[in-house]
């Protein structure tokens, strides 16, 4: 990149070309260190990125999330240490499924009717045309990750580990298939966990339904027990009504049956005291293959659990007369057939909490079915352990901001068993096979031939997939090859477990968040140490902080939502402003805990700030030409240089310095903190209000490359300069990497020591010369004063006025050191020290110094008098038009309160007026 940059900054010119060059040269990508080696005792900065679903386009929720781990993997990889961010994509079973299906009905085909074979192979087709288009996104926006690592969670590497880890766990006893009370989507054919059910409150009705009382002789005996339900059809299921034992209303009735309606079945009244007396009537129908309080109800009293419904929420054969009819079919039918028996009670309008499917928005059936589980109880403490304070107050795992800490620790506390089968194709197949013969299973890291228990070669894989979110979970261990023990794969593990942050979003603390800390204790624990000593809980860990990021809303605050139709398209936005500037925008917001209000009123800012920095550039450059023109070169040999100046410095190489390391240090500091906002507020402080405001004004009169000039001055100030530029650049370079990157190689005219700015060091934390600030800031206060002076007292724009001074001798010199600056940037003639302000002038005061402008203005006398005579005559006819309404009695009695009392405000002032202009035309000089 040669010195002469474009006259106008133009962010899809530089950041296209950038992109591809970052991705072409491999710049971020990160080897294998040496096995005897290690990492030569430094410690590596390891990040994974939260697989975005291959199925998925950037949302402003993934940029938020990409540049804060963009901006800390920057920063740290050019503070020196080895930093490594690994991407990659998950095959999102649910999501693909459906994405591949509804192609497939564009065609008039069903998975059906490929087959799961064909179909499979389908999806694997759709991945390779379409998936990863999110990665190609992230390209384009700059991500420094290790594309050489990329993964995909089907990959063969990570599916031998999905394997292992199911195996191992199913040897260790904490695999186990059990029925039980799924959420179940009908249109997606699966069972879906608990977090992907999203509830909404919807208008339903409350259906009382009459159960007639069996007597002793076995037929009615005429009396009922009213229940009440707002699924009736899950009636066909039902099994027994339960009341509680105190319930004085039916203890006559302890120990009798009921016949439930329509299907004419005999069923018991159970006494549990979960049933609430004072709900409805205290009565409640029991069923339990649809409900999973019925469920846990029936264990309790041995009750039969009838399930009433297909895969498609069809009735099935258990429901009688209604077999085949879907759902809501059934459930109009049953309450007609009720009402014709005379069973049916009053049907109430009913606000109703529905579960539906988050993938598909169906409404979810709770149903019995045989799921595969695992034994939650002791990996889960584990996970707790990881994040409690140990013994001595110390954490594993780090949680910013801290309250997620309390919210992860109360839901690991409660946790369930995981169901960790999904009824889909698309996705690990439990590596388990069910025999014919002897009806056991057999579990195997290899497919087996023959059943282990019996022999018997008629065995069947069991066609379940595993939870997208078990593949997941195990990430932080397979992306570093575990199981495999070979040397490479332990020289990785040793170099890069546990990983050192994840920055994640709220929404999936428990589906992956949590679970990563789980499988990763569970499995890394039985790795050693590189020394070969066993692993402690604290290195088990799968990373050592988790951030949670807040949620990017929109300008008003509103949660961006489809909807609502108020979603931004960080794409588009990029295309508009460039990537830097969204970037900036997001970190200029981004800090713990709090919400960002996406505004681009405010990236229209960054881009103004980028452009800024651009023209600076361009300045410089022309200048660093001029002076090579006269034989003045800057020595970049020894760049990146640290900015320095020396003691004997003029102030403003002294101060710029000093607020470069200022900004640098607290840069350094802010994200140790994640604040990210106060890091990119640092440096827009820095680059926009101290170096190109001041600074570079102040230093135009040096840079003066002419025969009469002072050579010696004129080359200290370009070497301040480019210096300090060349640092900020490095400064800003984690937050705006491209223009940063352009403009870099542009300093070095092409020849830059290194392939990227991004491989350059970071701008360490550094003493900070605060004499030279506070001497800056008494000059810098000087020239406010000034300039305010003189706006007050219309000296005209152009004018050069001279300005008395009055302060201490230390301030004195100071200033008048700096006269020159003082002269330039405030337009003075000459700066005069005096011991009192002279009399008449206006003047400020302020706790360092008075200060007064003296101003003389040259004005044409006569026409001035000509004007103030004209002034004073209209002034004077509007005051005595208003006296004599005001001393006139009859307009005083007539006239309401208000017009007088406005009356006497606008007399008053033009009193007032008229005084102030007599007064100036009589000290106008005499001619
Ligand atoms: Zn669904
Ligand atoms: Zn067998």
């Amino acid at each position: 990149m040669p010195h002469d940059l474009p006259k106008a900054y133009d962010p899809t010119a530089i950041e296209d070309h950038w992109a591809g060059y970052w991705v072409r040269e491999n710049l971020f990508a990160v080897e294998t260190p040496d096995q005897d080696q290690g990492l030569g005792g430094q410690s590596s900065f390891t990040i994974l990125l939260p697989p975005p679903n291959v199925t998925g386009r950037l949302h402003m929720g993934h940029m938020l999330n990409q540049t804060e781990m963009d901006i800390l993997t920057r920063w740290r990889r050019m503070s020196g240490r080895l930093s490594l961010w690994v991407p990659g994509t998950d095959h999102a079973g649910i999501a693909t499924q459906m994405m591949v299906e509804r192609q497939l009905t564009t065609e008039g085909v069903k998975r059906q009717d490929l087959g799961r074979e064909k179909f499979v192979e389908r999806v694997w087709e759709w991945k390779r045309h379409y998936g990863g288009a999110i990665l190609e996104q992230m390209k384009r926006l700059g991500a420094s990750v290790d594309w050489s690592r990329e993964y995909f969670t089907m990959d063969e590497r990570l599916s031998v580990a999905v394997r292992e880890a199911f195996v191992r766990l199913y040897e260790q006893g904490l695999i186990y298939r059990g029925a039980y009370i799924v959420n179940w989507c009908p249109r997606c054919q699966t069972a879906i966990s608990d977090l992907e059910v999203v509830h909404d409150e919807q208008k339903g009705h409350l259906w009382e339904i009459k159960y007639p009382v069996v007597g002793a002789d076995g037929k009615d005996s005429g009396e009922f027990i009213t229940v009440a339900t707002t699924r009736p059809e899950t009636t066909l299921g039902d099994t027994a009504v339960a009341i509680h034992p105190a319930d004085e209303r039916y203890k006559h009735l302890h120990g009798k049956k009921l016949r439930l309606p329509l299907m004419n079945r005999e069923i018991p009244i159970v006494l549990d005291e979960w049933v609430s007396q004072d709900f409805g009537t205290g009565a409640v129908k029991v069923t339990p293959a649809h409900d999973p309080n019925d469920f846990a109800l029936g264990e309790r009293h041995g009750l039969q659990s009838i399930n009433v419904m297909d895969d498609r929420g069809h009735i099935n054969e258990n429901g009688g007369a209604y077999a085949g009819l879907d759902r809501y079919a059934a459930r109009k039918k049953i309450v007609v057939d009720l009402e014709e028996l005379g069973l049916l009670g009053a049907i109430k309008d009913h606000v109703n909490n529905v579960g539906h499917c988050d993938r598909c928005k169906t409404v979810v059936e709770p149903r019995h079915s045989t799921q595969w589980f695992i034994k939650i109880q002791p990996l889960a403490e584990k996970a707790i352990a990881a994040v409690k304070p140990d013994a001595n107050g110390n954490k594993a795992i780090q949680f910013t901001p801290e309250n997620y800490e309390k919210i992860y620790l109360e839901w690991m506390t409660n946790i369930h068993d995981w169901c960790i089968s999904r009824q889909l194709w698309w996705g690990h197949r439990i590596p388990a096979w069910h025999c014919a013969e002897c009806h056991k299973i057999t579990v195997d890291r290899v497919d087996p031939a023959k059943c282990a228990h019996c022999g018997s070669a008629k065995i069947a894989q069991e066609t379940d997939v595993l939870d997208t979110w078990f593949s997941s979970g195990l990430l932080p261990v397979s992306v570093f090859g575990w199981p495999k023990k070979d040397a490479a794969t332990q020289a990785d593990f040793n170099a890069f477990y546990p990983t050192s942050l994840l920055v994640t979003g709220f929404d999936i603390l428990f589906f992956w968040v949590a679970r990563m800390i789980m499988l990763g204790c569970w499995f890394a624990g039985d790795v050693p140490m590189a020394d070969g000593s066993p692993r402690s809980l604290a290195d088990s860990v799968p990373y050592r902080e988790v951030y949670i990021h807040a949620l990017v809303r929109d300008a008003n605050r509103e949660k961006m939502s489809k909807t609502k139709g108020n979603v931004l398209d960080p794409i588009e936005i990029v295309k508009q402003y460039g990537t830097d500037a969204v970037r900036f925008t997001l970190a200029s917001m981004a800090s713990p805990g709090t919400d960002i209000a996406f505004n681009v009123a405010r990236t229209e800012g960054y881009r103004a700030f980028a452009n800024k920095i651009w023209n600076a550039a361009r300045f410089i450059f022309m200048n660093v030409d001029r002076a090579a023109e006269v034989g003045i070169k800057v020595d970049l040999s020894s760049l990146p240089l640290s900015p320095t100046a020396a003691a004997d410095a003029p102030l403003e190489d002294r101060w710029i310095v000093a607020e470069f390391s200022a900004a640098a240090s607290k840069v350094n500091r802010s994200l140790e903190d994640y604040r990210y906002d106060d890091a990119a507020n640092a440096i827009y402080q820095f680059f926009w209000g101290s170096f190109c405001d001041w600074y570079l004004e102040i230093i135009k009169l040096r840079l003066d490359f002419s025969e009469s000039a002072d050579k010696a001055s004129a080359e200290s100030a370009l070497t301040t300069l480019v210096s300090v530029f060349e640092s900020s650049l490095r400064l800003l370079s984690p937050f705006m990497p491209f223009i940063t990157e352009e403009i870099w190689h542009a300093v070095y005219d092409g020849n830059p020591p290194m392939k990227s700015i991004a491989l350059a060091s970071f701008p360490p934390t550094s003493e900070i010369d605060s004499k030279a600030q506070a001497e800056m800031e008494l000059v810098q206060n000087l020239i406010a004063e000034v300039r305010a002076l003189r706006k007050e007292i219309g000296v005209e724009e152009k004018a050069s006025v001279p300005i008395e001074v009055r302060t201490n001798a230390e301030a004195r010199a100071i200033l008048a050191g700096n006269s020159t600056i003082v002269e330039k940037l405030a337009r003075v003639a000459e700066v005069r020290f005096v011991n009192s302000i002279s009399e008449g002038l206006a003047k400020h005061h302020t706790p360092a110094f008075d200060v007064a402008v003296v101003y003389e203005r040259t004005v044409d006398v006569a026409a001035e008098r000509d004007r103030l005579t004209k002034e004073i005559a209209r002034l004077e006819k509007g005051f005595n038009a208003n006296e004599s309404k005001l001393t006139s009695e009859s307009f005083l009695a007539k006239a309401p309160a208000h017009i007088i009392d406005g009356l006497k405000k606008q007399h008053a002032e033009t009193s007032a007026l008229l005084e102030k202009a007599r007064a100036v035309l009589a000290a106008l000089p005499r001619e």
